[in-house]
C-alpha cells in the first residue's frame, strides 16, 4: 500500500511597508517553508494568514489596520507581525479574535505563533529539515533555503508534483539572509533546498550586486561568500552543503574547502548506485565516473566527510544489482550513511514499476548495508583518536553530583545537526555555552559517535 501524503498547513502572508518589512517577511517564510509549510496565495486556502505590518507613518498604521481588518474578515486565523506589532493593545483593541501580536524582527516569536496556531506536519517523503528540526532550530545554527521545487522527476518523489519546478531566491536575498543570521549569532549555515546544484539554473544564474562586486545564483558563488561572513566576534561560520548532486561543477567546491572557507562537508543523496536502478530511478547526474570523483575530492581535500542516503528494494533491484552496490560502498568509503527502504508513496511514478521487491527481500538487504556501512564508518571514526577537532557546542550537561565535571554534546565539523553523530566531551570547565567553538582532543569512538575533551592551553 502506498503511503499517503499529510497535508502541510498552508500560510497565507499579507506584507506591508518597505523593503526591509519584504525581506523579513521573506525570512519567515523561508523558515516556515523550511519547516514543512506551504504557502496560499489567496485567504480563502489558509490555515493562518500573516499580516506584516508598517506602523511608520499614521497612513501607515491606518493601511495596516486594513490589512488586518480584510484578513479577519475573509480568514479569521490571523498572525500580526511588524512594526505595528509594537502596538499590540490598539491591535487587540480593534481586533479581540487575532491569534497573535509580535513586534518587529521577532522572527522565532512569530514562527513560534504559527506553528501554535498551526503545527507543522512532519514528512519524511518532502521535509528537507530531519523531524527534530522542525523546532525552532538554536540560535547557533539555521537553515538557509536557497530555493524551491526541483526540475528532476526521479521515480520515487513526489516534490516535482507537489511543490513545482524549481524556483531559486536572489542571491543578494540569500546572501543578506544568511548576513542576518550570522550576525544574529549563527555559527553554521546550512544550506538546503532540492537540488542545491542546480541553483540558479532557473534564473540563468542571475548576478546581482553584493558588496560591491557581482555575484551569479550559482552554487559557487553561493559557497565562495558564504565563507567570507564573519559573526560580530570576527568567527567564520562553518558552512554546510545538503543535497548536492554530483554535477562536474561541484569539482569547484572542493577547493573552497581545502582552502577552509567552507565546511568539508558533502551530503549528496546518491540514493544507488548499480547503473539499472539508477536509471529506473531517474536520478540526476548518474554517472559511471563518480567513484574517481570522490577519489580525487579526496585527494584535494584529504578531511572531506561525504554524507549519503540509499534506498534498498528499489522495484526490480536484483540481488547483483544490491551486491553492486555494497562493492561501490567498499569503494566509495563514504562517512556517513543513511539507508532506507523502499516505500512506496502515493502519486510516485515508481509503484507501476515491475518486479516489486519483497518485504523480507528489502528487509534482509537493509540490514546488510546497515552492517556495511556501520563498519566503514566504525573504522573512519577510530582512525580520528588521538587526533585535535575543533567542535560546536549543541548543549552543554548538569554538573555531576559527585565531582562537579561537566559534560556536553558537541559536533565535529563531520557531523550535521540532527542526522550525524555527535562528539561527547567530558570536563568542558564552567561558563561554557551552546554555539562555543573551540578544538578538543579525540579520546575514543563508537560506529557513530566520538568522544573527547578540550584541547588544555
Ligand atoms: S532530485 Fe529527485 S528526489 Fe530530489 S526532489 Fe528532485 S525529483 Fe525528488
Amino acid at each position: 500500500m502506498a503511503t499517503k501524503f499529510p497535508d502541510a498547513p498552508k500560510i497565507g502572508m499579507v506584507s506591508l511597508g518597505c523593503p526591509k518589512n519584504l525581506v523579513d517577511s521573506e525570512r519567515i517564510l523561508t523558515k516556515l517553508r523550511s519547516d514543512g509549510y506551504q504557502m496560499s496565495a489567496d485567504y480563502a486556502g489558509a490555515d493562518v494568514v500573516l499580516v506584516n505590518t508598517c506602523g511608520f507613518l499614521d497612513s501607515a498604521k491606518e493601511e495596516s489596520l486594513e490589512a488586518i481588518g480584510e484578513a479577519m474578515a475573509e480568514n479569521g486565523r490571523v498572525i500580526v507581525t511588524g512594526c505595528m506589532g509594537d502596538e499590540a493593545d490598539l491591535i487587540r483593541a480593534k481586533f479581540p479574535q487575532v491569534l497573535a501580536v509580535t513586534g518587529a524582527h521577532q522572527y522565532e516569536q512569530v514562527v513560534n505563533a504559527v506553528h501554535d496556531a498551526s503545527p507543522p506536519v512532519p514528512n519524511a517523503f518532502v521535509d528537507l529539515v530531519p523531524e527534530g528540526g522542525l523546532k525552532l532550530t538554536p540560535r547557533h545554527y539555521s537553515y538557509l533555503k536557497i530555493s524551491e521545487g526541483c526540475n528532476h522527476r526521479c521515480s520515487f518523489c513526489i516534490i516535482p508534483s507537489i511543490r513545482g519546478d524549481l524556483v531559486s531566491r536572489r542571491i543578494d536575498a540569500v546572501l543578506r539572509e544568511a548576513e542576518k543570521l550570522v550576525q544574529a549569532g549563527t555559527k553554521e549555515l546550512l544550506v538546503i533546498s532540492q537540488d542545491t546544484s542546480a541553483y540558479g539554473v532557473d534564473t540563468r544564474h542571475d548576478p546581482r550586486q553584493w558588496k560591491g562586486r557581482e555575484v551569479r545564483a550559482h552554487m559557487t558563488d553561493l559557497a565562495r561568500e558564504l565563507g567570507q561572513l564573519r559573526t560580530a566576534e570576527g568567527v567564520a561560520p562553518w558552512v554546510r552543503l545538503h543535497y548536492v548532486y554530483p554535477y562536474p561543477h561541484v569539482d569547484q567546491v572542493i577547493p573552497l574547502m581545502a582552502d577552509g572557507l567552507l565546511t568539508p562537508y558533502l551530503d549528496i543523496p546518491f540514493q544507488h548506485a548499480a547503473p539499472s536502478v539508477l536509471k529506473a530511478m531517474k536520478r540526476p547526474a548518474n554517472e559511471a565516473k563518480v567513484l574517481d570523483r570522490i577519489h580525487k575530492w579526496r585527494a584535494i581535500c584529504p578531511d572531506i566527510t561525504i554524507r549519503s542516503t540509499f534506498v534498498v528494494g528499489f522495484p526490480g533491484e536484483t540481488e547483483a544489482d544490491f551486491q553492486y552496490l555494497l562493492d561501490w560502498l567498499d569503494e566509495a568509503q563514504l562517512d556517513r550513511v543513511g539507508a532506507f527502504r523502499f516505500e512506496p508513496v502515493e502519486g510516485a511514478p515508481a509503484n507501476a514499476l515491475p518486479n516489486p521487491v519483497p518485504e523480507a527481500v528489502k528487509e534482509e538487504r537493509y540490514q546488510r548495508i546497515m552492517e556495511k556501512t556501520a563498519a566503514i564508518s566504525a573504522a573512519k571514526l577510530q582512525a580520528k583518536i588521538g587526533r585535535v577537532l575543533p567542535v560546536i557546542i549543541d548543549e552543554v550537561g548538569e554538573p555531576d553530583e559527585e565531582d562537579g565535571s561537566i559534560g556536553a554534546t558537541a559536533r565535529s565539523q563531520a557531523d550535521a545537526p540532527e542526522i550525524d553523530g555527535n562528539v561527547f566531551l567530558r570536563d568542558v570547565g564552567e561558563g561554557r555555552k551552546a554555539g562555543d567553538m573551540f578544538d578538543v582532543v579525540i579520546e575514543d569512538a563508537d560506529e557513530h559517535d566520538l568522544y573527547g575533551a578540550p584541547v588544555q592551553d
